[in-house]
C-alpha cells in the first residue's frame, strides 16, 4: 500500500517453536531468550501458560484448543511475562496439526509496535492533529481516531469515502479540493491550505489541511496528510494583530499630541526669548542684567529641548519632510561654528575646521537638517570637553558620491560598553540624577534618525579619557 520499504520485523527476530496444546514448549527457535530474558532451558521447562498474563490466559487456551476436525491456522495476541517481571506483547500464529496434536508456532514481539501506535494516537489527541490516507487503487479512505474527532463524526456511524468527505467543506474549498483531486493523476501537487469545515452538529472549525501525494514508481499510489485544528491559533493571531493595531494607534495619537503641544509651547516660548533679548538691550543695572541673562539662557535651553521633543514626535509620526536644494558646505559648517563661538570662548576651547579640497563645495539635500545634526554633535563635543580642541572635518568618502563629516573632540570619551547603546533614545552614559552634564538623551538618536532618513549613516569611535569622533556620511546629492 505504501512505498515505505522498511520491514516491520527483521526475519532474524522471528520466534518459532513447537508446542503441546497445553502451551508447553517442545522445541524453540529464534531469540526467545533475548526477547523475554528467560534462558531457552527455562522456557522449555516452564509451561508458557504460567507466564501468560492472567487476563490473557482464557483467550490463549481457547485459541489452542482444537474445535475443528481439520488442521488449521489461528492467530492470537497476548502478554508474556519476562524474567524481570515486565510484559512483552507477542503476536502468535499457530498451525494446529490435528494428527500430531502439536501446535507449530511463529511469533513476533510487537511491544514497540503497540507503543508506537499508542504514542501516535495520544500525540494526535494532544496536538489536535488527525491524519488520513486515501488508497488510490481502491479509493478506500483511512482516518485516524483524531480525524474522526475533528470532523465531529464517529467511526460507528460514518465511513469516509471519496464523496462524503467533501461535504464538510465550504463551497470554495470543496471546488478547490475536487479540482486538485481530478488533476491528481496528471500533476498531483501537495496542498497546504487553511479550510473551514462544518461538523454535523453545526459547529464551524478552522482546520489546516495538508495533502501529500504518494507515488510508487512514478505513479500515484495514494494521498495522505493531516488535518489540524487551528481555531485557537487563529484567534490568538487575530488578537495579536488587533493589539498591535491598537498599540500603533495609541502611539500615533500620542505622537500627534506631542507634536501639537510642542508646537503650541514653542510660540509663547519664542515670545519669552524675544522679550528677554529686548530686555537685555535696555539699560539695566548689574543685578537686573544678571537676571535677564539667566532668563535668556534658560529660555534658549528650554527651546532646544522643545525642538528635540518636536522632532522626536514628528519622526515617530513620520511627519518630517526633507528639502532637496543646493547649498554650500563651507557656509553650513562656518554657520555652525559661529553659533558656538561664545561657548568655545567660555570653556577656552579651540575649534579647527578642515574642509578637504576633495569635498564638493556645493551639495544637494536639506541644509537645515544637516546643520541641526552638526550643531548637535558640536554642542555635545563642547559639553563633554574641558580642554584641548574640537575639529570639524568634511571630505569626500572612499565610496562614490558620498561625503563624510566628522566632529572630533579631546573630551571625556565614552566607555566601550556604552558605545553600542549611544544612538538609542533617552540613553545617557551617566543617567543618574546627580550627573554632571545636563541633557535629555535625545540628541544622538535624533541625529541618527535624521541621517538615515537622508540616506546616510552615523558611527562613533571613542577612547575613554581621550576623546570621541562622531562620523557621518551622506549622499552628495539626495536624488
Ligand atoms: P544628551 O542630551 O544627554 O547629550 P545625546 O543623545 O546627545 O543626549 O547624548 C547621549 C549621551 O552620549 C550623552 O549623555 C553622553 O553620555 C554621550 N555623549 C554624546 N556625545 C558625547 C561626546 N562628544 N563625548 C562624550 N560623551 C558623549
Amino acid at each position: 500500500m505504501t512505498n515505505d520499504k522498511e520491514p516491520l520485523f527483521d526475519s532474524k527476530d522471528e520466534l518459532g517453536g513447537e508446542f503441546s496444546r497445553e502451551w508447553k514448549a517442545i522445541s524453540l527457535s529464534g531469540p526467545w531468550d533475548e526477547v523475554l530474558g528467560w534462558s531457552l532451558d527455562e522456557l522449555l521447562q516452564t509451561p508458557f501458560y504460567k507466564i501468560i498474563h492472567p487476563d490473557d490466559l482464557r483467550a490463549a487456551i481457547d485459541g489452542s484448543i482444537d474445535h475443528h476436525e481439520k488442521s488449521h491456522f489461528k492467530s492470537v495476541e497476548n502478554r508474556i511475562r519476562c524474567k524481570n517481571g515486565s510484559y512483552k506483547n507477542i503476536w502468535w500464529h499457530f498451525y494446529i496439526d490435528v494428527d500430531s496434536k502439536r501446535i507449530f508456532v511463529t511469533a513476533q514481539d510487537i511491544t514497540n509496535l503497540k507503543l508506537e501506535k499508542f504514542l501516535a494516537q495520544r500525540s494526535q489527541q494532544v496536538a489536535h492533529i488527525g491524519s488520513w490516507f486515501l488508497n488510490y487503487s481502491d479509493l478506500q479512505i483511512y482516518w485516524t481516531a483524531e480525524t474522526y474527532e475533528l470532523f465531529g463524526v464517529h467511526p460507528n456511524n460514518f465511513t469516509p469515502n471519496i464523496e462524503n468527505v467533501f461535504s464538510f467543506y465550504n463551497p470554495e474549498d470543496t471546488e478547490f479540493l475536487k479540482e486538485h483531486y481530478s488533476a491528481l493523476a496528471k500533476d498531483g501537487q501537495n496542498v497546504d491550505r487553511d479550510v473551514k469545515i462544518r461538523k454535523p452538529n453545526g459547529e464551524s472549525v478552522l482546520l489546516r489541511l495538508t495533502v501529500r501525494v504518494l507515488r510508487d514508481n512514478g505513479k500515484v499510489a495514494g494521498l495522505y496528510g493531516t488535518v489540524q485544528d487551528i481555531s485557537v491559533e487563529k484567534e490568538i493571531n487575530r488578537r495579536l494583530v488587533q493589539a498591535k493595531e491598537e498599540a500603533e494607534l495609541a502611539t500615533r495619537i500620542k505622537s500627534d499630541f506631542l507634536a501639537n503641544i510642542s508646537h503650541e509651547i514653542r510660540t509663547p516660548m519664542n515670545s519669552i526669548i524675544g522679550m528677554a533679548e529686548l530686555l537685555g538691550e535696555t539699560s539695566l543695572d548689574e543685578e537686573q542684567r544678571q537676571y535677564s541673562d539667566v532668563l535668556s539662557r534658560a529660555s534658549g535651553n528650554l527651546l532646544r529641548i522643545l525642538n528635540d521633543v518636536l522632532d522626536l514626535a514628528k519622526l515617530e509620526a513620520n511627519q518630517l519632510k526633507f528639502e532637496n536644494i543646493a547649498f554650500n558646505i563651507h557656509e553650513i559648517i562656518h554657520g555652525c561654528a559661529e553659533l558656538v563661538k561664545h561657548q568655545l570662548e567660555e570653556k577656552n576651547l579651540e575649534l579647527e575646521i578642515a574642509i578637504a579640497a576633495s569635498a564638493p563645495a556645493i551639495m544637494y539635500g536639506d541644509p537645515s537638517r544637516i546643520q541641526q545634526v552638526l550643531n548637535n554633535l558640536l554642542a555635545n563635543a563642547i559639553k563633554f570637553t574641558d580642554q584641548g580642541k574640537i575639529v570639524i572635518r568634511a571630505f569626500k568618502s572612499d565610496q562614490p558620491r558620498l561625503i563624510t563629516f566628522e566632529v572630533i573632540d579631546s573630551g571625556i570619551g565614552i566607555p566601550a560598553a556604552s558605545l553600542p547603546h549611544l544612538f538609542r533614545r533617552f540613553y545617557q552614559v551617566d543617567s543618574s540624577t546627580s550627573r554632571k552634564y545636563t541633557g535629555t538623551g535625545l540628541g544622538l538618536s535624533i541625529c541618527k534618525e535624521l541621517i538615515e532618513k537622508m540616506g546616510g549613516q552615523i558611527e562613533v569611535k571613542s577612547t575613554e579619557g581621550q576623546g570621541s569622533t562622531f562620523r557621518f556620511t551622506l549622499p552628495m546629492s539626495a536624488r
